[in-house]
């Protein structure tokens, strides 16, 4: 008899973009001639740059003839694009990887969702509260958050992001396993300071915590001090696991790839605290089992990004979307209302007018001004009283989607 993992029996469903869709079926419904416009997409709507779509064009063709064919790859991905990454990415900030450090995967999610696999079920973990939801609920699959009352996990410790301390969580004030920070942040579109972040890395040094730290956003930073990657902060690479993608960084959200840091001088400890255990060589034995590379092409796709008219071209899409961001903060702050982020992130964490729910925002905003958003408390409790917008849309819809809002909020 085949028993289940009953772990997965205590998911909350996330029903947070099918409810989403549903309130705007029903509004087109009972508004059929409306043209309701999103600032809700969290997915890039720009399409790849010229470099990169050369690249895959000639990895193809690569592909087509015997002496270019590529079958497997190396698990932790081809050596061209580890090296590229390691020269650009990190030597650039001074920052020295090898590449046996870097690993080559399908996108962040994977490998955030996954790398909980190198600890054991019994550690405590930490969250930012709102918070990307494949943090916790890879960690409910394995029974390491415990069990659920009022919206909580008994094994997670929940630090909230508030407008009160600048959405830089507090430090716990006691010693918790393995910490999850996500930086420029989804959803708030905020950012740490190195002073803040270095004050998270002395307290992984100081607890012994392992920190998961996910830069999927570090090429949206736009102001010279903030940093890109833990490793910019000294003893990072002692505690710190991080995961880039260039799902947001180049528009690959189609394309799957990304990659995860694993410096060779993380360690963790046995149960009897005798060994002191290197995670690389254990994350290497994790992907060379379970993961057999990402393919060729998008790995030729992703190197492409790094040469000097791949680095502009990204460079100019990404201003697009900052420039949306700009001119919806612009707009919205015009019009009275509170809002976070969208600076150094393509997202901003709006909030509601005269403590209106997040909910009943998102359906007024619907009605009021065709505008469809996130209601903020779909990614955690100190979600409530905001909304998220992004900045991935065309110029043009965000246009005219705040023209609406404005007359909306005006009327
Ligand atoms: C979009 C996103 C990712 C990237 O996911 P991919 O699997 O690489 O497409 C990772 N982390 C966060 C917080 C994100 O919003």
């Amino acid at each position: 008899m085949a028993l289940i993992n009953e772990h997965y029996l205590k998911l909350s469903k996330n029903y947070l973009f099918a409810d989403i869709a549903k309130k705007v079926n029903a509004f087109k419904v009972s508004h059929p001639k409306s043209d309701v416009i999103s600032l809700g997409i969290g997915d890039v709507t720009r399409p790849l740059c010229p470099a990169v779509i050369e690249a895959m064009h000639k990895a193809v063709d690569d592909m087509s003839v015997k002496e270019r064919f590529h079958g497997y790859g190396p698990e932790q991905g081809y050596l061209f694009l580890r090296e590229a990454i390691v020269k650009h990415d990190f030597l650039s900030r001074g920052i020295h990887l090898d590449p046996s450090e870097i690993f080559v995967n399908d996108g962040a999610k994977s490998d955030t969702g996954n790398i909980g696999e190198l600890v054991r079920w019994d550690n405590s973990i930490g969250v930012t509260d709102p918070i990307y939801p494949v943090y916790i609920d890879s960690n409910v699959m394995c029974g390491r958050a415990g069990s659920q009352t009022d919206g909580k996990w008994s094994n997670v410790t929940y630090m909230p992001c508030s407008e009160e301390n600048g959405f830089v969580p507090q430090i716990p004030d006691r010693r918790v396993d393995i910490i999850y920070l996500c930086y420029p942040n989804n959803p708030t579109g905020t950012v740490i300071s190195k002073e803040e972040l270095k004050k998270w890395v002395n307290y992984a040094l100081k607890n012994d915590t392992l920190i998961f730290y996910d830069a999927a956003y570090e090429a949206y930073i736009q102001d010279d001090d903030i940093p890109h990657s833990i490793y910019e902060i000294k003893g990072a690479k002692k505690v710190a696991i991080e995961f880039h993608s260039y799902s947001k960084t180049a528009g690959f959200t189609g394309v799957r790839c990304g990659y995860t840091v694993v410096p060779k001088e993380l360690t963790a400890v046995t149960l009897d605290g005798k060994q002191r255990v290197p995670l690389n060589p254990m994350w290497d034995r994790r992907q060379c089992t379970k993961f057999n590379g990402t393919s060729y092409i998008s790995q030729r796709a992703a190197e492409a990004i790094y040469t000097p008219e791949g680095k502009q071209q990204v460079r100019e899409t990404i201003q697009y979307y900052m420039d949306n961001a700009r001119m919806m903060r612009d707009t919205l702050i015009r019009l009275g209302l509170k809002v976070y982020g969208g600076e150094n992130a393509p997202y901003l964490w709006v909030k509601t007018p005269g403590g209106t729910d997040s909910w009943k925002f998102f359906e007024q905003m619907l009605y009021g001004a065709q505008v469809v958003c996130t209601p903020g408390v779909g990614f955690g409790p100190s979600g409530e009283g905001f909304v998220r917008l992004t900045s991935f849309g065309n110029h043009e819809d965000c246009e005219r989607a705040l023209s609406r809002i404005s007359t909306w909020m005006k009327g």
